[in-house]
């Protein structure tokens, strides 16, 4: 048996304790370089693969392999040498991690400029070069999917990735709204707290129309404000309107925030969607028909974020049914999409993530923090959010009275883990599609 059936073996073996999703979603890209001298090499297509098989399911799989083999190897994981239409993944040039909040794959290089955002681009772009000194604060709004949180990393990568001494955080309104209310309880932790976000040489704050009408988090957000300000420090904050027209935002709050440059994302055209698409089938590896690209691009206007939507569930579809993504196949992922300003009920997410995943919903509410559990309840979170806009609370609740920090955290974890894991990505699109496609049917 060469390495690739036993990996095969390995796969099928694992199926008795791991949902298959589970396993399409860790091991989809994983293989077996070679077994020998008592050494098991495993390969991963990224960092955060590796991650989850060591961290997650290295004792399955060194039993599963001994079980296979009839002997006892030792697991070695490693990344995968580069793909070369992969070019984000090039090794940690943006060391990121927890203390930044940055993700990877959000850069300059991967977004497309057109007409819509070239604006905002290229002050974004000034504010790397010289952080602090020339546009500051700079304020970016526009509606949803427009690609704000993207440039927001992408100017928090490319700073490090220029100068890797700078203290860059990135956090959303929310978060740093959740942060506060866990460090006020306590007076060492608000200090720390205070401090970390004071001592930064870049901050950079997503959706800060989240603050409105909360008052305490204006005046600790207003005091970080100044204090980063008077000092040079380049502050850079996003929002779904311009800052004048946030409701319950304190005046002064107002005034700093339009103190700056302010920049709006507009829609993107039709030249530009159909770009954005090509760019995106090319970074996976895709070449797209041509007629493929126009079909999408014609019909779904608006934001990019339902784009790439669209052109995942395409591709996702394609690939599982073996099949060409065609302009026809496009055609139908489009009825789906378009229905998806319905009412969806919770439960519909609910059980078609516990489908997916082989789990019940009463395994969802509990308090089981096994893997297996954790991760279908986060995304079933991510789901409900995105899907149906339910507060974290209401999640929360859902969730078997989980408090909304929690599901703020999970929440975001999947985020990142969709931003970085093309795997995970393609299968919560697929759910989604088949969310999407309950309605009406
Ligand atoms: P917003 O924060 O404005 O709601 P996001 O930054 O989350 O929007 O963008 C939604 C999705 O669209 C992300 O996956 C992002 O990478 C992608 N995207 C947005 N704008 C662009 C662009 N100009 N080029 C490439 N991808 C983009
Ligand atoms: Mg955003």
């Amino acid at each position: 048996m060469n390495t690739k059936e036993i990996w095969q073996n390995l796969l099928l073996y694992l199926e008795t304790e791991l949902s298959k999703p589970t396993i399409a979603t860790f091991f989809g890209e994983t293989e077996l370089a070679s077994l020998e001298n008592g050494q098991a090499r495993i390969l991963c297509p990224n960092r955060l693969s590796l991650e989850h098989l060591r961290t997650r399911y290295e004792e399955k799989i060194r039993e599963a392999l001994r079980a296979i083999s009839g002997q006892s190897w030792q697991l070695n994981f490693e990344i995968r040498p580069l793909a070369p239409h992969r070019p984000q993944e090039l090794g940690p040039i943006f060391k990121t991690g927890e203390s930044t909040g940055l993700v990877n794959s959000y850069t300059f290089e991967n977004f497309v400029v057109g007409l819509s955002n070239q604006l905002a681009v290229s002050v974004a772009e000034a504010v790397t070069e010289r952080p602090g000194e020339l546009h500051n604060p700079l304020f970016i709004h526009s509606g949803v999917g427009l690609g704000k949180t993207h440039l927001l990393h992408a100017i928090g990568n490319q700073i490090k990735q220029i100068s890797p001494e700078r203290k860059v955080l990135y956090a959303s309104a929310e978060r740093f709204t959740s942060e506060l209310i866990r460090a006020i309880q306590d007076r060492r932790t608000t200090s720390s707290f205070r401090r970390r976000f004071r001592s930064l040489d870049v901050l950079l704050i997503d959706d800060i129309q989240f603050l409105a009408g909360r008052e305490a988090t204006q005046e600790e957000f207003f005091n970080t404000f100044n204090e980063l300000y008077l000092a040079g420090k380049q502050i850079v904050l996003t929002s779904d309107r311009p800052p004048a027209e946030i409701q319950r935002l304190e005046q002064r709050l107002v005034s700093r925030f339009a103190g700056g440059v302010v920049a709006d994302i507009q829609e993107p055209d039709l030249d530009m969607r159909a770009e954005i698409l090509r760019r995106k089938a090319a970074a996976r590896g895709t070449n797209l028909r041509e007629e493929t690209v126009l079909a999408l691009a014609e019909k779904v206007a608006g934001s990019i974020r339902q784009l790439e939507g669209a052109l995942n569930q395409l591709l996702a579809i394609a690939a599982t049914q073996k099949i060409e993504p065609s302009p026809e196949l496009a055609q139908g992922i489009l009825r789906t999409q378009c229905s998806s300003n319905q009412e969806i009920s919770p439960q519909t997410i609910i059980s078609a993530t516990c489908r997916r995943f082989g789990v019940t919903p009463e395994d969802l509410r509990s308090a089981s923090r096994a893997q297996e559990i954790v991760l279908p309840r986060q995304i079933a979170a991510y789901l409900l959010r995105k899907i149906n806009r339910s507060s974290l609370n209401q999640i929360g609740r859902l969730m078997g009275g989980r408090d909304h920090s929690t599901v703020l955290h999970g929440i975001e974890k999947i985020e990142k883990e969709i931003a970085e894991n093309e795997i995970l990505r393609n299968q919560v699109e697929l759910m989604r599609g088949e969310i999407l496609g309950k309605i009406g049917s």
